[in-house]
């Protein structure tokens, strides 16, 4: 039995209620482990170890700083191996894709910023002749991170290294669900030579030990990502502590196909952009908009793709499709196909859960599903799903294909395919989306800002976009 520890002040700490949450494996449906459920008490202690930490970190010169996050960075590229099994044990995701994206991934994420916090500067205001106005970028204190199972370590790291960078020290909670990688980040961190006390691992659930960390009094800032609903609870319980926070949400993400694409092309990336990570991935496209022309070879061959892609053992090298996260989760997305057929979809592929023989028999596998027919108002068309499902509906002109796309109350991430340059910029600009790829998917630079609009979010990540976020800018004036 794998048995969690918090990472507190250095020191793997067991929770100091001595309660456990089980931690299943979705391939298999069993418990493989049992990770802290945490309280408020584990928050105070890891609190007081921050704030022991927090004059030492913040007094110490950038370059040095930036040297520990590039030496987690390189510490996690030497453990790559060992993360990927664990995060598609933890998950249920391809090892291949943990291999390649997910690890990969989480050691740029502090290569990233450590760079990135020697680059951040801030504004200087001249009043000609009288003053000159300067800004001081300072780091919040003492920040609290918060992180979904979709990506697990990648996720975490996204929020962790910006935090780190700018000077705070961090108290952050992986999910429930997937709380393997973040734990092993502790062992990362020691190694690296981090000061105890800098980064601070919780686990447990939302409900207890999330909200103990929203609710602390000497955190300051909270960086939230996960889904819709929770985001509107922990704005509304921070709302009178005046507390940064920054909120990344779900999504329901549409894909613009027009006639003139790269159909081979568009027919790749289109399918990855539903179907990586089973689906679970916040800025997959689930709503697709073909132009009437190619709308029956395009769905055609979808379908075929999609018939041939079945999902297997995660653990096994050639896995393309591992299990979903877990049973309440499987369950939900199924309950979606049998509303979206009650609601006048019909289904071209999948729709059924998958029963694997051997040691995934009770895992939680569902094939890639397509589903044509729905109206757009359709709550399978309205409400994100987060799973390998996703919808086709025909269009005519570019206005109707911008207005189906915008009816949401969502605003992630959208894809456009096109050839016609004209067409594809001019519809970035009206798309009610923080992102926008053309003719590509999750194409990522790392300055660049992300996030959501609407129900999707509230702020951005990335680049400075993120230093800022970690930092209170302070304007200083001083009179010639
Ligand atoms: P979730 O909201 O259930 O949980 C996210 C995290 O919040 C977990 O660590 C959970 O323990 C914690 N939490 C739950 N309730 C809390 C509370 N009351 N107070 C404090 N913390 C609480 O989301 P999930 O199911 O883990 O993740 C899936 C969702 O995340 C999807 O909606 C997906 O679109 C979204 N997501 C968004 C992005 C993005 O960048 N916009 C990225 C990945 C996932």
């Amino acid at each position: 039995m794998d048995i969690i520890a918090n990472f507190i002040n250095g020191q793997y700490h067991a929770p100091l209620g001595e309660n456990y949450l089980d931690n299943i494996e979705p391939a298999t449906g069993l418990v493989y482990g049992k990770i802290p459920d945490s309280e408020k008490a584990d928050v105070e202690l890891a609190v007081a170890a921050a704030k022991k930490a927090l004059p030492a970190w913040q007094a110490m010169p950038l370059e040095q700083r930036a040297d520990m996050l590039s030496a987690i960075a390189q510490e996690i590229e030497a453990r790559n191996d060992e993360l990927a099994m664990a995060e598609a044990i933890d998950n249920g995701k391809p090892v291949a894709l943990a291999r390649i994206v997910d690890i990969p991934r989480a050691a740029s994420n502090f290569k990233f910023f450590a760079h990135a916090c020697s680059q951040f500067a801030s504004e200087s205001h001249a009043i000609a002749g009288t003053a000159i106005n300067y800004t001081l970028r300072q780091p919040v204190g003492i920040v609290g991170c918060i992180s979904p199972w979709n990506l697990p370590l990648y996720l975490f790291t996204w929020k962790i290294a910006p935090a780190l960078a700018a000077g705070n020290c961090v108290i952050a909670k992986p999910s429930e669900v997937t709380p393997k990688t973040a734990a092993l980040l502790g062992e990362i961190c020691q190694k690296a030579g981090l000061p105890a006390g800098v980064l601070n691992i919780l686990h447990g659930s939302g409900a207890k030990v999330g909200q103990a960390i929203c609710q602390h009094q000497e955190i300051k800032a909270i960086s939230f990502t996960g889904g819709t609903t929770t985001g509107a609870q922990i704005a509304q319980l921070l709302a009178p502590t005046f507390k940064k926070i920054s909120l990344e949400l779900g999504g329901k993400n549409p894909a613009l196909i027009f006639a003139d694409c790269d159909f081979d092309n568009t027919i790749e990336q289109v399918f990855r952009a539903s179907f990586a990570n089973q689906g679970q991935i916040c800025l997959c496209a689930s709503r697709l908009y073909i132009e009437r022309p190619i709308y029956e070879k395009f769905k055609q061959a979808l379908v075929d793709k999609a018939k041939a892609l079945q999902p297997n053992d995660p653990l096994l090298d050639d896995s393309q499709m591992g299990a979903l996260v877990s049973k309440s989760h499987l369950e939900k997305v199924l309950g979606y196909i049998e509303l979206a057929k009650a609601e006048g979809g019909k289904v071209l592929a999948g729709g059924k859960q998958v029963n694997l023989a051997g040691r995934c028999q009770k895992g939680y596998f569902l094939q890639p599903t397509i589903i044509e027919n729905l109206d757009n108002q359709a709550q399978c068309n309205q409400e994100e799903i987060f799973g390998p499902v996703i919808t086709l509906q025909p269009f005519d002109t570019d206005e109707e294909a911008l207005t189906l796309a915008n009816d949401s109350n969502y605003g992630l991430a959208a894809t456009i395919w096109t050839n016609h340059l004209g067409r594809a910029h001019q519809l970035a600009e009206t798309l009610n989306t923080g992102i926008v790829w053309i003719n590509c998917w999750l194409l990522r630079d790392l300055r660049t800002p992300f996030g959501g609009m609407n129900h999707s979010g509230l702020g951005r990540e990335g680049g400075h976009e993120a230093m800022r976020f970690f930092t209170e800018s302070k304007n200083v004036c001083v009179k010639y």
